[in-house]
Order: structure tokens, then sequence, then C-alpha cells
């Protein structure tokens, strides 16, 4: 049932933050201070503005309507609303009519969303399935772009990508342990982004018990230290190994030097593999090898 927000007394849920973690939700709905959102969040939030905007001018350049941008729509429930604002409806040549959502991304989100669209990112399943029910369309037009390279994934979404059922019942549930002052009982998931990047992760990450074992936090230390360098020797590998490979791949193709080289004591070694059956099919192709002569003879 839609409402107006104004018109009602009841708790407001957010549509664009109905899909995160409950427990989130319970917190959040009880007033608890998080911890300060990182400043990057807030020109995240311009720039996915600006692309927005220019996605929009490029749809209506291409004969695409686009109307009802940040139109408030309401959901209500017995025990709460849950409120959003669209990006827009957007409507074709032929007068099909959209629920139309965008996105932008960097690099690194976008390429998390390649790899698993909606079911990485739960959230905006949750979003998209409230707002094609509060619109009351059936179908929506999805924009993602790649702020880095420009890239769009564009696809029509035929039904929404989650169910407008489990929503409801979580924040349903996650309101009524409010009530009583209590939120959801999971767990802290180092493994998750969400987790990772939660207001309320220093609240729900396990105790630090082990404050007083020497061994163990030089280990901690050692361990953080390790992995930096390791950052730093695979990034300078990767750069070495890029110039000295790509110098063996243009000469090859001249045919000056077709398949070796040796420099400051380097082997720099191209070979043609042939297409061959292992425990998979390892496709044919021309391989190189670095290998270092000096240390081979301490
Ligand atoms: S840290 Fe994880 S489990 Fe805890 S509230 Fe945040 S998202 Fe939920």
């Amino acid at each position: 049932m839609t409402t107006s927000s104004s018109k009602s007394t009841k708790p407001v849920y957010r549509m664009s933050s109905a899909g995160a973690c409950p427990k989130k939700l319970g917190w959040q709905r009880l007033g608890k201070i998080g911890t300060e959102a990182p400043a990057w969040l807030d020109t995240a939030a311009e720039e996915g503005n600006w692309h927005e905007q220019r996605i929009k001018n490029e749809m209506r350049a291409a004969d695409w309507q686009v109307y009802d941008e940040q139109r408030e729509i309401v959901l209500e429930y017995p025990t709460f609303l849950l409120v959003g604002h669209i990006d827009g409806i957007c409507e074709d040549r032929e007068s099909n009519h959209y629920l139309l959502e965008v996105k932008s991304m960097s690099q690194f989100e976008f390429d998390r969303w390649m790899k698993g669209k909606f079911e990485v990112f739960p959230a905006y399943a949750a979003q998209v399935t409230l707002y094609m029910a509060g619109t009351e369309l059936d179908k929506g037009r999805y924009v993602v772009k790649n702020r880095s390279s420009g890239y769009k994934d564009e696809f029509i979404i035929e039904e929404p990508p989650t169910s407008l059922e489990s929503i409801v019942n979580t924040i349903t549930e996650v309101e009524k342990l409010a009530l009583s002052g209590q939120v959801m009982d999971m767990e802290y998931d180092p493994s998750s982004v969400e987790c990772r990047r939660c207001e309320f992760n220093n609240v729900c990450m396990p105790a630090e018990v082990v404050r007083e074992e020497r061994d163990l936090i030089d280990a901690a230390r050692l361990w953080r230290e390790a992995k930096a360098l390791e950052v730093e020797v695979n990034s300078k590998l990767a750069l070495a190994e890029s110039v000295l490979k790509g110098h063996l791949r243009a000469h090859s193709e001249e045919g000056t030097k077709p398949y070796r080289y040796m420099v400051s004591g380097l082997s720099v070694a191209g070979y043609v593999t042939k297409e061959k059956e292992v425990s998979y099919l390892r496709k044919a192709g021309y391989q190189c090898r670095v290998t270092d002569t000096e240390k081979e003879r301490e």
C-alpha cells in the first residue's frame, strides 16, 4: 500500500538500505551512533550524481523520455514505512515505461558488480525491488557505469531481482526487536565487504582477548608488514616483467631476436606452447620466462 511519508508517524526505513544487514538496520533504528563515514563516501556520492545526470542526458539524446526524477515513493506496512526516492521513470519511443535506476562505481566496485551483480550487491537488489513495488512498474532499466573506463552495463529488469516478501519480513522482525531495544543476533564476518565497511564493525568484531601476549602482537605486526611488502614486491615484479617481456615480444615480432636475450644476468626467453590436454585444455600460445642466471650459480 502506498501513502505519503509526511502523513504517518510510523518509523521510516529507507528503501536504499532496506537490504542491508538486519543488525545494522536495528542499530540505526535505535539511534546508535557508529563510526564516522569516510570522506570518500561524500565524494563518491557527488560523482554519482554527476554521472547519473550525464547518463540521463545521453538517454534523452537517444530519444528516451526521463521524468519523475527523485519522486518520493512510500510503501506502508503495519509497523513501519519504506521510503525511497527513485532516479526516475523512463519511456522509450514505443511508449513502454520502465523504472530507471542508475549506479556509477569505482573500478574495484565495478569488478565486484560484474562478478555477481545483484547476488554480490543484495542491497541494490532490495532497493530496485522496492522501487518497482512502489511505482507499480513491472520492468526496470538498470544502468551501472564504471567511472574509470566509462563502460556501462545496461540491461532491462524483467522481474524484481529479490523477494519483496522476504525484505518486508526481515524489517518487520528488525522493528519488533527494536521495540524492546534489541537487534538481530549476527556475527561480524571478516570476509564480507559490508562488515568491513560497516559503521558498527568495532562493536560487532570479536573482543581482542590477547592484548597481553607479546608474541602474538609481534606476529600480527610482522604479518601486516609482510603483506605490505608483498604488495610492493608484486607491483615491482609486474612492472619489471612487463618491460622485459614487452621487449622480447616486440623483437620476436620483428624477427631480430626471436626467442631469447640476456640483460644483467637475466635470461629472458620466449617459447611457443602447443595446445595440450593437461588437467584442462591448455591453449596454444606464446609464453615468456625470466630466469636469473646469477642466482642459479649461487
Ligand atoms: S559489522 Fe557486519 S554483522 Fe555487524 S552490524 Fe555491521 S554488517 Fe552487520
